[in-house]
């Protein structure tokens, strides 16, 4: 019988790369507590209605990417695809957008089948980040900020975009809806089978879809800003100009409509180059309509959420993680024999118990110096100290470092802890 293996589009994230993913947690939790976000935790399972009524039956998620599956007591279930519609769910349940503003952030693992490929998996991560009961593009620009802030942070500024639209309010889209299927009802044989579909179920959908020729054809619809709603282009307007004032790029872009139906109003999406096909890092808007949708009382709401493989591998290929950031340990604890162990286990509690920031790692299992000291390479060390026959008898350690910096050094136990601050802790 063969071996078992994972299921296809769902990755492990092995050792090696977990120090990226969290070097990337850490800053994004930083960045948001910064900005007083809260953090929410929720299940990965949910109600499949919850999905249908949110993202919208007609979509490429609930049409063909949901994981459904009948639980044991003939109730649907679905993995989560997106984190909002849960989010909301949970926000009504416990009365959080009751007379109050909430702002919100969770992360974690996300289900879609879709045909997996670089930057596209079946089971992804997103960190969301969803806020309540703020009616004024001021914080469509603030969650705007906050993700810049975050690029910058990780160093990846410069290798993104950013591209707004306004989707305004559901008259206006349904005004612009007449008109763009009046449009490409006249070109509807030349249009891509799922854009064909779509003419009829989900005709805006179509301007996202990525068929060159379907592309070329939307080069002459007609423009959405054109029927934007009056209270809409107000906010559009004034989001333009708090942005400007902040100093932040952007470029508007009339055909960026977003996947899911509950968005209005705002949509933004931050883009790299960097990453092929793949390259929407952040996207998001605002969903005015969703709250009431899930039968809650109306209540404004913006968020977005960032695809965190997509991150990840541009942190990869930029190697924007810090140096050294990952390594297993900075100091690794070689000894000779049972009795030098014994000394070695006790030493390395002592450093642990005095050095509270720096990372021991002690050789376990035995092994010639010449293998032991292999073990101290790969772990990443900068020092190794060395406790042999001599070291033991003398009550003392030798400090050997392992990155040419500075000279092997024999030092008394009782000297060792200042000796290793003035190495490790400058
Ligand atoms: P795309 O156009 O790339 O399919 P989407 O519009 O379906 O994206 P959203 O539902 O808005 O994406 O999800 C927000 C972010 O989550 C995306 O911008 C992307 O970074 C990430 N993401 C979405 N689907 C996947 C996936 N299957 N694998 C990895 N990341 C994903
Ligand atoms: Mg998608």
């Amino acid at each position: 019988m063969g071996k078992i293996k994972a299921i296809r589009g769902m990755n492990d994230i092995l050792p090696q790369d977990t120090p990226v993913w969290q070097y990337l947690e850490k800053q994004v939790e930083a960045v948001l507590g910064r900005y007083g976000y809260q953090q929410i935790r929720l299940p990965i399972v949910e109600q499949t209605g919850l999905f249908k009524r949110s993202i919208g039956e007609v979509t490429d998620i609930v049409e063909k990417e949901m994981y459904t599956f009948e639980d044991r007591n003939g109730e649907s279930l679905t993995l989560r695809p997106e984190g909002t519609a849960g989010c909301v769910r949970a926000c009504e349940e416990y009365g959080l957008l009751y007379n109050q503003t909430q702002r919100l952030w969770y992360c974690g693992p996300m289900f879609r089948y879709e045909r997996p490929q670089k930057g596209r998996y079946r089971q992804f991560h997103q960190v969301g980040v969803e806020t309540f009961g703020m009616v004024g593009p001021d914080i469509d620009a603030e969650l705007i900020l906050l993700s810049a802030r975050l690029w910058k942070n990780l160093g990846i500024l410069d290798h993104v975009r950013l591209e707004l639209n306004s989707l305004g309010s559901a008259q206006a889209r349904s005004n612009y809806k007449e008109r763009l299927v009046e449009f490409l009802a006249q070109h509807e044989s030349e249009l891509d089978e799922d854009s064909q579909r779509r003419l009829q179920s989900n005709p805006l959908r179509i301007l996202d879809s990525k068929d060159k020729n379907t592309q070329a054809i939307l080069a002459g619809a007609p423009d959405f800003l054109d029927y934007l709603d009056e209270e809409s282009k107000v906010h559009f307007e004034q989001l333009k100009d708090y942005l400007d004032d902040a100093g932040v790029k952007y470029r508007v872009n009339p055909r960026l409509v977003r996947g899911l139906d509950y968005y209005c109003k705002t949509v933004f999406e931050w883009i790299t180059a960097d990453l092929g096909a793949q390259g929407t890092i952040c996207a998001g808007g605002r969903y005015d309509g969703l709250v009431e949708q899930l039968g809650g009382r109306p209540t404004p709401a913006v968020g977005f959420a960032m695809g965190v493989e997509r991150l990840v591998l541009m942190l990869q290929t930029l190697q924007s993680v810090p140096e050294g950031y990952g390594r297993i340990a900075d100091v690794y604890l070689v000894a000779a024999g049972q009795a030098e162990q014994s000394r070695a286990l006790q030493i390395a509690e002592w450093l642990r118990d005095e050095l509270v920031d720096v990372s021991i790692q002690i050789n376990c299992g035995g092994g010639s110096f010449k293998s032991q000291f292999k073990r101290a390479d790969k772990s990443g060390a900068r020092y190794a100290i060395v406790i042999g026959e001599e070291e033991l008898a003398s009550d003392s350690v030798t400090v050997k470092p392992l990155r040419g910096e500075g000279e092997q050094l024999r030092v008394r136990r009782d000297q060792l802890i200042t000796y290793m601050r003035s190495l490790l802790i400058v």
